[in-house]
């Protein structure tokens, strides 16, 4: 199962972090999380295939197409973690505060360009485009816009997992030179930094009373961009044949919770 790993690393009786649980439905989500953790990184995260496809990227990504940014493919992530922001208790997987650097919506481009330019593509493209580990995506977020590529790093170092990826924005509009992350410190939902997340009374309650309103979305304007792209989606899929056959349900056994 997609959160095996997800799971097998924390104990969700201690960490505010939402539960493994595969998504049915997709909507093109992203984030990018600033984490403060043992070393300092930003977790960029794609939901598709019913979870979040995640990387962390130890100096975060860039605006700049000269920037190669080392992105190492962690877990999976459920949907529900869109929009964590709050602080992993010591002793805990990822202990240390998460905010929410950026969100918004993606498309994934196509394979090859057509006529010169690469155009959205669809989504059985797009878990191709993963697979092969040569994947181009379009973002539309707050901080992040424009057309990336996210490229497998095939010629592995001795005692490499093969995880490493490479974040490289590619040439467009979007293009800020010299690109410079530290100038934008602040949560995309609630405006607030790293450390005032940490000092927050607020966030440390909230631990542990999960409010019910989780995986709803949060930002207004998000919730816009949503509903823009979903009505995209039914105006083309009413043209379009479907992309992709319905996956096969598996019956999810219950195991017996495994307390050590
Ligand atoms: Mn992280």
């Amino acid at each position: 199962m997609a959160l095996e790993e997800y799971k097998r690393k924390r104990r969700f009786e201690e960490t505010p972090e939402p539960p493994p649980k595969v998504e049915k439905k997709n909507s093109h989500r992203f984030v990018v999380q600033k984490h403060d953790a043992t070393r300092l990184h930003y977790d960029f995260r794609l939901e598709m295939e019913g979870v979040l496809k995640s990387w962390a990227v130890p100096k975060g990504p860039s605006l700049d197409p000269a920037d190669k940014r080392l992105a190492m493919q962690v877990e999976d992530h459920p949907v529900s973690y869109f929009d964590f922001e709050g602080t992993i208790p010591e002793g805990n997987y990822g202990a240390g505060t998460v905010i929410v650097w950026d969100v918004g919506t993606w498309e994934p481009l196509s394979p090859v360009p057509v006529n010169g330019e690469y155009v959205p593509g669809t989504d059985a493209e797009a878990s191709a485009m993963l697979k092969k580990g040569d994947f181009k995506i379009r973002l539309h977020g707050k901080k992040l816009n424009g057309d990336f590529a996210l490229i497998h790093m095939k010629g592995r170092r001795p005692g490499s997992k093969g995880t490493e990826w490479l974040l490289i924005k590619k040439h467009d509009d979007s293009v800020v030179e010299r690109y410079n992350i530290d100038e934008y410190d602040k949560s995309a939902l609630s405006g607030k930094t790293l450390g005032q997340i940490a000092g927050d009374e607020g966030a440390n309650e909230w631990k542990s009373s999960r409010p019910a309103s989780r995986g709803k979305v949060k930002a207004p304007w998000l919730a816009e961009t949503l509903a823009k792209l979903d009505k995209k989606k039914k105006t083309q899929s009413s043209t379009k044949e479907p992309e992709s056959k319905p996956e096969k349900t598996r019956a999810v056994k219950k195991k017996k919770s495994s307390h050590k």
